[in-house]
């Protein structure tokens, strides 16, 4: 038999174990499992990230839980599964009497985002405070829980901007504002078809009121960064004005045009859409729902849908003012578009596949 340097795996017991270019960390090269030992996890994963310089991942372990059936490579004996967070059920073999720990292949890139796995689960499972139930009471605005995006969100902030701009003009000079309606607004009358297609875009940044601007400013603001993060600028602008234009038609489609022509502004259809985005992507958030003076987080699923049955509610009771389809059909875009793109985001952004996950614990 020729000589050979494989040993057997503690997963699925072929001789395929082999010794990577670091001689303390072994792969599987039947199940692609891996094991670690002498402190190479803790430096693998403080490798991975530039502000760690040292990791300690038994501080973070959750619980013991039962004894695996996996042997320790070196002593022998039965490794013991342990919770890999305390708020993350993934279960990794870990050696009781070495450092030795065996990950198998799923939980290979689980281990190594544990330090910001970690964080996000503390600040996803902060509770309310009074701070949070003072800022809800006087304004009458969810506080978002979710995790911190990583890129500064330059496009929310440019449309916050612009759509805040517009409609302090309108207040300084009446001019200004009838020329903006007139000429910013949707109108379904009385256009040439370019005017049409460019109104279906400057309609969004129009608004009608302080509180009909600062309530979408203030959705955009807390929902806009990380659905930003998620997507990359670029395709997050797209995303937004498309939505933008979508909202609109469906508003056009529906209205009853003897009721004089459909006059359209505002930023809700597009604002509706990222509301159906972060109900696809953002399991793992919360919002704070407030019944008269109990304030309570709600998953993402469970504030768009009390949001849509007023809406629905809306609709169908025909009170005007609020372009109800506009938004409805804004959202079920959303919904739809982030169905496709689930993943092709989860891809791009790991952290939020793994927070997406059933293991992730979240306290609401
Ligand atoms: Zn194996
Ligand atoms: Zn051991």
């Amino acid at each position: 038999m020729p000589k050979t340097r494989a040993h057997p795996c503690p997963s699925c017991a072929t001789n395929s174990l082999e010794a990577t270019s670091t001689p303390s960390i072994q792969s599987c090269r039947h199940c692609h499992g891996m094991w670690f030992e002498d402190g190479a996890l803790n430096q693998a994963i403080a490798n991975r990230h530039e502000h760690i310089d040292h990791y300690d991942h038994e501080q973070h372990l959750g619980s013991a839980l039962r004894t695996s059936d996996r042997q320790c490579r070196r002593c022998r004996v039965s490794m013991v599964h342990y919770q890999l967070l305390e708020h993350y059920t993934t279960e990794i073999d870990c050696c009781p009497s070495c450092d030795g720990v065996w990950l198998d292949k799923h939980e290979v890139d689980q281990v190594m985002h544990s330090p910001e796995l970690k964080r996000a689960l503390n600040n996803l499972n902060e509770k309310v405070s009074w701070k949070s139930w003072l800022f809800q009471f006087f304004t009458a605005m969810p506080v978002e829980y979710n995790i911190k995006p990583r890129r500064t969100p330059w496009v929310t902030r440019a449309l916050i901007a612009l759509c805040s701009i517009v409609f302090i003009a309108g207040l300084l000079s009446p001019e200004i504002n009838d020329w903006v309606f007139a000429y910013w607004g949707f109108n379904s009358e009385n256009q040439s078809p370019a005017h049409f297609a460019i109104q279906l875009l400057t309609y969004q940044f129009v608004h009608g009121g302080f509180m009909h601007l600062a309530g979408n400013m203030y959705f955009l603001w807390i929902i806009g960064d990380n659905l930003e993060d998620a997507l990359g600028h670029g395709a997050f602008l797209v995303m937004y004005l498309f939505a933008g234009v979508m909202a609109a038609l469906a508003e056009l489609l529906l209205f009853d045009s003897s009721q004089g022509p459909l006059l359209l502004v505002g930023a809700s259809g597009s604002i509706a859409a990222l509301f159906g985005l972060y109900l696809m992507w953002f399991r793992h958030a919360s919002l704070t729902f407030m019944f008269f003076v109990y304030q309570k987080k709600l998953a993402p699923h469970w504030y768009f849908l009390i949001w849509s049955l007023i809406n629905l509610f809306g609709m169908f009771s025909g009170q005007g003012g609020v372009a109800w389809v506009a938004h409805l059909g804004g959202f079920a875009l959303g919904l739809l578009l982030g169905y496709l793109l689930r993943d092709y985001v989860f891809r791009k952004n790991p952290l939020i596949a793994m927070l997406n996950r059933p293991e992730a614990e979240l306290r609401r």
